[in-house]
């Protein structure tokens, strides 16, 4: 680095230092003193002139998880492998994804012209690869690269499994030399040699802070205190932010584990970024507090209700969206398990996204905030909202959705 380098980041740090106590007190002042995949969470970006467009949808990378093939199609399989076959189906079931792809790799080394075993390979390796990614250090990434790589030599008729192969050697490649700044709870990263990014990484630093705070005290959840890595964030610009992940320009951030965001202009789109990593980093504390199981209209609903840290501004939103969603039939619950991009109608993704804030909201008003985190806490220990919900309240979940 040379010292004109140095100087220079010398100076930013020092009025970063003074411009941050300010923002952080300006920032703690304006939110509201209250009580924390596979899939790629993409958000859309909102139309600036239309505040009230629907402004999320859900693009998802992720692999299509398949049932594992049980019947050996070749005849004469040594009845060994057929077991160890077998073995892996039920931990590939029980979600022990390493052992499962141990075990068929095994059956793979034996009799390596068997299909059911490399497929039976190929689906524990995505599905490995997916979780070794989402955990967040670069070795974690870089592992995950090798299992999805190691799925598309094994299985190259498919075709989801070598888009997410693509797509993770771009968002590799796209850090690849980055400046990282650690803060307290995040690892910022972004093009150091962009002085806009570092002005701008000055500017994010205590909004992130007290995003972190303000989420802990919801979710009564610490992860880094917790000795969880630090949440990553990555800044791009909007160009290479499409490189790298590959989605359109209406796309306003992205959690793959990592929060990814595009700022152009910090000054011009503070609202929306800020609104943007609101949301995003919901989903990571969904994601500490809530593990894998928590579903897609929980996920969604709490990530939206939380993007505004303004109690008359997210007042504004809901009544917005209450207008838009009217009073056409709901989506049934158990229809909005998983992504809700996965509904693939897209007017249906967007009902779902609304219904998802509304019903967040509504319990929220009439029974506060705290089962709205404690359903999501319930997930990580199997049990469903529906039974926190009840428990909570002695009430059924489908009574609030039809009183919607
Ligand atoms: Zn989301």
């Amino acid at each position: 680095m040379s010292i004109q380098r140095l100087g220079l980041y010398f100076l930013l740090l020092v009025f970063g230092v003074l411009g941050g106590i300010g923002f952080s007190r300006w920032y703690a002042a304006s939110t509201v003193p209250d009580e924390q995949p596979d899939s790629l969470r993409v958000e859309e970006r909102a139309a600036e002139s239309d505040e009230l467009r629907p402004r999320h949808r859900e693009v998802v990378f992720r692999i299509g998880e398949r049932e594992p093939e049980g019947a050996v199609a070749q005849p004469g399989v040594d009845a060994r492998w057929v077991e160890k076959n077998r073995e892996g189906i039920s931990r590939l079931k029980a979600r022990k994804f390493a052992e499962a792809a141990q075990l068929f790799e095994e059956c793979v080394a034996a009799v390596p012209e068997e299909r059911v075993f490399r497929a039976n390979a190929a689906e524990a390796l995505a599905r490995l690869g997916n979780e070794q990614w989402e955990q967040g250090k670069l070795e974690q990434r870089q592992a995950g690269l090798a299992s999805m790589r190691r799925a598309a030599e094994l299985a190259p008729d498919r075709a989801d499994i070598r888009q997410r192969l693509d797509q993770m050697q771009r968002l590799l490649a796209s850090e690849e030399g980055n400046w990282t700044e650690i803060l307290e709870h995040y690892e910022l990263s972004f093009d150091g040699e962009r002085t806009d990014l570092v002005w701008d990484s000055l500017t994010l630093s205590p909004l992130l802070e007290s995003i972190y705070g303000e989420y802990g005290e919801h979710f009564d959840c610490w992860p880094v205190e917790r000795g969880r890595e630090k949440i990553r964030v990555v800044l791009y610009n909007r160009e290479e932010f499409h490189q790298a992940t590959g989605i359109g320009h209406w796309a306003g951030g992205v959690f793959d584990g990592a929060v990814r965001i595009p700022v152009s202009d910090l000054k011009r789109d503070k609202r929306e970024v800020e609104r943007v990593l609101r949301h995003e980093i919901a989903h990571a504390f969904v994601a500490f507090s809530g593990g894998r199981a928590v579903p897609g209209w929980l996920n969604e609903g709490v990530a939206q209700w939380l993007e505004s840290s303004d109690f008359v501004q997210r007042s504004q939103h809901v009544a917005a969206v209450r207008k838009l969603f009217g009073s056409g039939p709901k989506i049934p619950l158990q229809e909005l398990g998983g992504s809700l991009a996965e509904l693939k109608e897209e007017a249906r993704i967007q009902r779902a996204y609304q219904q998802s804030l509304l019903l967040i909201d509504k319990i929220e008003r009439d029974h506060g905030e705290r089962i709205v985190f404690q359903m999501v806490q319930g997930c990580v220990r199997k049990q469903s909202p529906e039974q926190t919900f009840r428990e909570r309240t002695s009430l059924e979940l489908q009574s609030v959705l039809d009183d919607l």
